[in-house]
C-alpha cells in the first residue's frame, strides 16, 4: 500500500484496516468478499473518492457499476459529501455529478450503445422496449411463424431469449439442444427473427444493451481499445449478482489479458446472491481470481449495521446453506432487541398489526423513512397499501414501474416515442386509434399487411397508404391527420422543451379531451397522472433523455420521499438499511416460495435462504418477522405453516408472540404434533395491545368463506363434523363445532371456551 498521509483525509478516516486497504489499493485487481453490513459499499465509495482526490483518474475515466439507479444516486450524493471543494480544485459536488459512467450495467451499456449503435445495425436514437412491447412483438413473430401462440406462449420464448442474452449468446450461439426448449427446436430461429425485427424497429430490449456491446467489443477491437484506454479504474458493487454477459463485459473492459488496465475492484457477498433466476452466477466470484491474475482478496468481518441479536439471527439462518464460502461477522454495537417473531391470524390482521406497530414507532419519534416492510412477492404489498391508505399512513413503494405502467402513461409515452423516433412501430400501433379516430381493425390490418408486403415500418406503410385509395375515405383522412400531427409535433422538438411538447401532444391528439369526456370514476385520476407525467419530464435535458430514463429506471422514485414508510420486495432491498424492518409472510409456500419448494432442488431453497439473510440483515435496530395462520391465495383460504427459516433462527436471539385469540395458541400446540416448527411458539406473551387486535379480527365470516372453498393443507377436511355437531376432544372435553377451516375446527367447548383444533383430535360425541 502506498504510504498514506497523516492524518488521513476525511474520506478515509474511520475506515478499518481492511476497508482502508480496499479503498487505497488502486493498482491491480481487488476482490472484497464480505458479509452484509460490513461496509463494502462504504469502502467502495471511499475508493472512488480516493481515486478522484489523488487524480488517479478523472470522473469520465472511472466506470462504476451499482445495482440500482437509486444506489448510483446515493453514491453520487455520498461522494459529493466526502470530497469537498479542496479535493476537486474548487469543482466540488458538480465534479462528482459529472461522473458519466456511474450507474447500473443497463444504464451504462445503454449510453455506450448510443455511440456505437450503427455497428449493430441500429441508429443512435433507438428505442428501449419494455416487457409489454417485447411480448407483443414476440407474439406476432410466433403467429407469423405459423405456430399456435396458446401452445407456444410469447412469455416462454421471452424467458428463453432473456436467458440466452444473459449468457451473452446471440442466435447463432444458442446451444443446439436448448433450441428445443421451444416449438420443437425452433427456439434459436425465432430468436433470430426477433433480433432482425428489433433491428427494423430500431429498438433494443434490456438484454440487448449488454449483448450488443459485447458483440461490438468482440468484433471491433479498436472500439474496445478506446474504452479500455478510457477506463483507468473500474468499480463494481453487488458483484455476486453479475450474470455471464455482465462478467464478460467487465472482463473485456478491465482484464489485462484482453488489453484492459487491470485496475478493478469488485465487492460482494456470496450469501447475498439472489438473482440466479435472472442469470446471476455466484461462480463469478471464484472466477475472478483466475481471470484477474494477482488479484488481492480482502475480507471484512466487522459489521457496523446491525445489533448482535439481528446479526446472530441472520447468521443462524444462513448457516443452513451448504454451498457457501462461510464467514464470521462481529459487531461492537450494543446487544439491542431480539428478533421478534409474531404469529397472526391472517393477511389483513398482519397488515393491521404492522400498521399499528409503525404508528407506535412514529409516536416514539422514529423517522418514517427508517421503517421498511420487505415482502417476498410483490403482490403482498397490496394488503399493506390498503391498510395504510385506510389509516392515512404515508408510504411509498420502491421497485417496479407502477407509475409508468399505467395505461394512460403508457399511451402518452407511446406518443412521445413516435415523435422522438419515427420508426417506432410498436408505439404507433398503440396510439394509432387511441383516442378513437375511426380507424377500425380492418384498416389497421391493411396498414400492417402493407408494411409486411413492402418491408417498410408501420408508420411508413401508413404514410404510403394515405396516398392511395386502398383505405376507406374516412380512415384515410384520419390516418393522414394523425401523421401530419406527428410531423408537426416532431418539428417542435427543438423549439419547445419536452414538458411543453408533451402537454401540446396530449391536448392536440385529443387524448385529454377523451379523458375529460369519460365519466368513469378513474378518469379524473388518469388526468392527474398525466399532469404528473408532464411534471416529471421537466428535469431532463431533452425528450430522448427522459424516454431513456423511463425505460431504465427501476425505481418508482418521484422525488417526494420525505416521511414515508417504505414497502418493497426483498429483492429490491439489497444494499439498503433501515432502523426497523418488518418481514411479513414467512410461511412455507410463500417464503420459501412454492416454486422453490416445487423445484425441490437444494439450489432454489438455498437462494430463498439467502433472500431471508438479505431481509434480516437490512435491519439496523429491530427486525420483526410475521407469519399468518391463514392466507388467501388465488382467492382461496389456505392454512399456512411457519417458514422453515423461522425455525432456523437461534432461540437465544428471538422472541415469539402470538395474537391468535384464545384457543388459537392451543391450536398451535395441537398442530405441534405434526408441525416440526411449532416449538417456536416458545412464549405466548400477549401484550395488552394484542387483545385488542385479536378482538378486532372478525373470525366467523372468514371461516364460512373458508369452508366454501374447502382448501386444506396437510390433510383433507372431515365431512362428519358439520357445523353444529357435538364433539369430544381429549383435552378440552365436549363442545359444539362453530366453524371449519380445512382440517381445523373452531369449537365452542362447554368448559374451555372457543378454540381452534385439528379435526383429527376430536371425535363425534
Ligand atoms: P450490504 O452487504 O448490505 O450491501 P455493505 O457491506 O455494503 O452491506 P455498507 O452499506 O457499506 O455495508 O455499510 C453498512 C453500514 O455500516 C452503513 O451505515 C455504513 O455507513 C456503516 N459503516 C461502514 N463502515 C463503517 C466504519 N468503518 N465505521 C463506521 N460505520 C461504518
Ligand atoms: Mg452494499
Amino acid at each position: 500500500m502506498a504510504s498514506l498521509p497523516e492524518p488521513l483525509p476525511d474520506w478515509l478516516s474511520g475506515l478499518n484496516p481492511p476497508q482502508l486497504a480496499a479503498a487505497t489499493a488502486l493498482d491491480g485487481p481487488v476482490l472484497v468478499l464480505a458479509g452484509a453490513g460490513t461496509g463494502k459499499t462504504r469502502a467502495l465509495t471511499a475508493r472512488l473518492a480516493q481515486i478522484l482526490a489523488t487524480r488517479r483518474a478523472w470522473p469520465s475515466e472511472i466506470l462504476s457499476v451499482t445495482f440500482t439507479n437509486k444506489a448510483a444516486a446515493e453514491m453520487r450524493h455520498r461522494l459529493a459529501a466526502m470530497i469537498g471543494p479542496s479535493a476537486t480544485e474548487g469543482r466540488g459536488p458538480s465534479f462528482v455529478e459529472a461522473m458519466p459512467w456511474l450507474g447500473t450495467f443497463h444504464s451504462i451499456a445503454a449510453k455506450m450503445l448510443r455511440r456505437h449503435a450503427e455497428l449493430v445495425g441500429l441508429r443512435s436514437n433507438y428505442t428501449i422496449l419494455d416487457t409489454d412491447d417485447v411480448l407483443r412483438l414476440l407474439k406476432r413473430i410466433i403467429v407469423d411463424a405459423g405456430l399456435d401462440e396458446k401452445r407456444w406462449p410469447s412469455r416462454q420464448l421471452s424467458g428463453l431469449i432473456d436467458r440466452w442474452k444473459n449468457r451473452g449468446q446471440t442466435p447463432d450461439k444458442v446451444p443446439a439442444g436448448e433450441s428445443f426448449a421451444f416449438a420443437d427446436g425452433r427456439g434459436a430461429e425465432l430468436y433470430g427473427r426477433y433480433q432482425a425485427e428489433l433491428k427494423t424497429l430500431n429498438a433494443a430490449d434490456f438484454g440487448d444493451l449488454l449483448l450488443h456491446m459485447l458483440v461490438i467489443f468482440e468484433q471491433h477491437r479498436d472500439v474496445l481499445a478506446d474504452w479500455q484506454r478510457r477506463f483507468k479504474q473500474v468499480l463494481v458493487d453487488e458483484y455476486q449478482d453479475t450474470n455471464a454477459a455482465q462478467y464478460r463485459w467487465l472482463q473485456l473492459l478491465a482484464a489485462p489479458s484482453e488489453g484492459g488496465q487491470g485496475n478493478i475492484c469488485c465487492v460482494g457477498d456470496d450469501d447475498q446472491s439472489i438473482y440466479s433466476w435472472r442469470g446471476a452466477e455466484i461462480a463469478n466470484i471464484l472466477r475472478f481470481e483466475r481471470d484477474f491474475p494477482g488479484a488481492r482478496t480482502i475480507r471484512l468481518e466487522q459489521n457496523y449495521r446491525s445489533t448482535p441479536h439481528i446479526l446472530a439471527a441472520a447468521s443462524g439462518v444462513i448457516a443452513h446453506n451448504k454451498g457457501r464460502l462461510g464467514k464470521q461477522l462481529w459487531t461492537e454495537l450494543a446487544q439491542g432487541e431480539r428478533v421478534q417473531i409474531i404469529s397472526i391470524w391472517d393477511g389483513p390482521e398482519e397488515a393491521r398489526l404492522v400498521g399499528e406497530r409503525i404508528e407506535r414507532l412514529l409516536a416514539e419519534g422514529a423517522d418514517a423513512t427508517d421503517i421498511a416492510i420487505l415482502v417476498r412477492a410483490s403482490y403482498q404489498t397490496r394488503e399493506f397499501e390498503d391498510r395504510f391508505i385506510a389509516i392515512g399512513l404515508p408510504y411509498r413503494i420502491i421497485g417496479g414501474f407502477r407509475f409508468y405502467e399505467r395505461a394512460e402513461i403508457r399511451d402518452a409515452l407511446a406518443y412521445l416515442r413516435i415523435v422522438a423516433q419515427p420508426d417506432d412501430a410498436l408505439a404507433f400501433e398503440r396510439i394509432v386509434n387511441t383516442p378513437k379516430r375511426g380507424l377500425g381493425d380492418k384498416s389497421i390490418g391493411k396498414v400492417q399487411a402493407h408494411a409486411r408486403r413492402t418491408g417498410t415500418t408501420l408508420p411508413g406503410a401508413a404514410q404510403a397508404l394515405v396516398e392511395t385509395d386502398e383505405l376507406p375515405a374516412a380512415a384515410r383522412r384520419a390516418l393522414g391527420d394523425l401523421l401530419a400531427a406527428i410531423r408537426r409535433w416532431r418539428s417542435q422538438m427543438d423549439a419547445l422543451d419536452q414538458a411543453a411538447l408533451a402537454q401540446m401532444i396530449l391536448e392536440e391528439s385529443g387524448y385529454i379531451a377523451m379523458l375529460e369526456a369519460d365519466r368513469s370514476a378513474e378518469a379524473a385520476g388518469r388526468l392527474d397522472n398525466l399532469a404528473e407525467l408532464v411534471r416529471a419530464m421537466e428535469g431532463f435535458t431533452d425528450l430522448q433523455a427522459f424516454l431513456e430514463h423511463v425505460a431504465l429506471v427501476m425505481e418508482n422514485d418521484r422525488g417526494d420521499h420525505a416521511d414515508k414508510v417504505v414497502l418493497m420486495t426483498l429483492h429490491a432491498a439489497k444494499g439498503l438499511e433501515f432502523n426497523h424492518v418488518f418481514l411479513p409472510g414467512w410461511e412455507e409456500g410463500l417464503f420459501p416460495s412454492q416454486r422453490a419448494l416445487d423445484e425441490g432442488g437444494a439450489n432454489s431453497l438455498e437462494e430463498e435462504r439467502r433472500l431471508a439473510y438479505v431481509g434480516i440483515t437490512r435491519a439496523r435496530r429491530r427486525a420483526t418477522i410475521l407469519h399468518a395462520a391463514n392466507r388467501r391465495v388465488y382467492g382461496q383460504w389456505t392454512s399456512a405453516i411457519p417458514s422453515r427459516f423461522i425455525a432456523e433462527i437461534p432461540a437465544a436471539h428471538s422472541d415469539s408472540e402470538t395474537t391468535l385469540a384464545g384457543g388459537a395458541s392451543l391450536w398451535r400446540a395441537a398442530l405441534a404434533e405434526r408441525d416440526p416448527f411449532a416449538h417456536l411458539d416458545r412464549s405466548s406473551g400477549r401484550g395488552p395491545g394484542w387483545d385488542r387486535a385479536a378482538r378486532a379480527a372478525p373470525k366467523g365470516p372468514r371461516l364460512i368463506e373458508a369452508r366454501a372453498s374447502a382448501v386444506t393443507v396437510g390433510g383433507a377436511a372431515r365431512t362428519d363434523l358439520a357445523i353444529g355437531a357435538r364433539v369430544f376432544h381429549s383435552k378440552f372435553g365436549a363442545g359444539t363445532v362453530q366453524g371449519q377451516d380445512g382440517n381445523k375446527l373452531e369449537i365452542a367447548f362447554d368448559h374451555a371456551g372457543v378454540k381452534m383444533v385439528l379435526d383429527s383430535f376430536v371425535q363425534p360425541a
